[in-house]
């Protein structure tokens, strides 16, 4: 037999893995220091009440025959998927049906398991920084190519993203079959406007290629005039794909849940991709839990719109507390706007890995470097907004008078 060779092409390192691995090193020398956490993107506060409520009662349902729920539709939940409908979609003016939504365990799944539906020799483009789940989900598919030295696949096309395009990338002279897009942006917290999406959607169709939009980030969004959906675009539902996620809406790390909409209207090579994708769910996925879809259904409820909204005001009013600090001393950043990232590049300082452990053995802060996304991401530092307040306006005070 034969293993699947591209496995062995990745390297061993995840970015978060060694940043682990030096974050368990400074532990195990200063046991006696508490280090702040500023690094990796998961959120603190609790799950809203509304939400632990309709699951504590889900929960009961299991305990009683008349109300038990055992495997639920591979797709998610017709209550959960018209919620969906109305409140993330037909509320901002764009026409979803429920039957074009696919219920998940969350974005992290979705983002990789799209590329079952694309063949082997399409040409993958990602940004650069990029979320390294579309890089590596494409090398173990075979779409990869080789590493070079750089840490750039050669048969992906990487978008170079920097500050003298704002982070986010312009349209590429050659052609690309799959477009990975994330706005508002993981790992830079930029997002794209409703001109820059238009020029991709318009590449998408001219090209016959497929968007897969990561919207995971969408209701961090505080600025009127940005997209939330790429589905706001006129065309996008000839060539998009949405991926959402509750993890950072709603604070479902630990839960999972997510959803991906297909539009009927997106046909590649004769075929309906929403009628692909509901095959491809249907045989290699059971469905969402019965008790986190009833949890994912409250967020929707007046109480659960309302405490979603109150902890994603936390969150950002962190994001203003690292953006006050950072141009208060002259230090440029990206993000933090309208997204719960900040991304930001110290002066003087050129090598992020170093800059990540002077951070960490000096400031006793915990951040991530931004090589880590991508060869563009070097010189740069991500930060995140999903600390404790108090924590975080100490963590950014730290750093400001380490790097000033
Ligand atoms: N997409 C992006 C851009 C992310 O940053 C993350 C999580 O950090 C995910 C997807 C994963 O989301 P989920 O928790 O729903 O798998």
């Amino acid at each position: 037999m034969k293993i699947n060779e591209n496995f062995q092409k990745l390297p061993a390192g995840y970015l978060f893995s060694e940043i682990s691995r030096r974050v368990a090193e400074f532990r195990t020398n200063h046991p006696e220091v508490k280090l702040i956490h500023m690094g990796i993107g998961d959120v603190t506060l609790p799950l809203p009440n509304a939400v632990i409520e309709a699951m504590s009662k889900a929960v009961l349902d299991m305990a009683d025959a008349q109300t038990f729920h055992g495997y639920g539709p591979e797709q998610g939940y017709a209550s959960l998927r018209d919620l969906i409908a109305e409140n993330d979609y037909k509320a901002r003016g764009v026409d979803i049906t429920p039957d074009e939504i696919f219920i998940s365990d969350g974005a992290k799944s979705d983002c990789a398991n799209l590329g079952d539906l694309f063949d082997v020799d399409n040409i993958v483009a990602v940004c650069d920084p990029v979320y390294p789940v579309y890089v590596d989900s494409n090398v173990m598919a075979g779409r990869g190519g080789e590493l070079d030295e750089t840490g750039k696949w050669s048969n992906i096309l990487y978008l170079n993203c920097s500050a003298d395009n704002g982070f986010v990338p312009a349209i590429p002279e050659s052609k690309a079959d799959l477009i990975y897009l994330c706005f508002p942006n993981n790992p830079t917290g930029v997002v794209a406007s409703r001109d820059q999406l238009k020029a991709w959607v318009d590449y998408a169709l001219s090209n016959q290629a497929v968007i897969l939009f990561d919207s995971a980030y969408e209701a961090f969004i505080t600025d009127e005039s940005i997209p939330h959906s790429i589905y706001e675009i006129e065309g996008a539902k000839e060539c998009a794909i949405e991926i959402r996620s509750f993890s950072k809406t709603a604070g479902f790390t630990g839960m999972r849940c997510g959803y991906t909409v297909v539009p009927k209207a997106l046909k590649r090579g004769g075929a309906s991709l929403r009628d692909m994708w509901n095959r491809r769910q249907s045989t290699k996925f059971n469905g969402a839990s019965y008790i986190i879809q009833c949890g994912a259904a409250a967020v929707y409820s007046d109480s659960g719109k309302r405490e979603v909204r109150e902890n994603i005001d936390y969150y950002m009013n962190n994001a203003k507390i690292i953006a006050s600090a950072l141009k208060a001393a002259g230090i440029s950043f990206f993000g933090g706007e309208n997204a719960p990232y900040i991304w930001f590049k110290a002066p003087n300082e050129a090598d992020s890995w170093a800059l990540f452990d002077r951070l960490l053995n000096e400031a006793n802060v915990i951040t991530t470097p931004g090589a880590g996304f991508g060869p563009c991401g070097e010189g740069y530092i991500r930060l995140t907004a999903f600390g404790n307040a108090t924590e975080t306006a100490e963590a950014v005070k730290r750093i400001v008078s380490l790097i000033q």
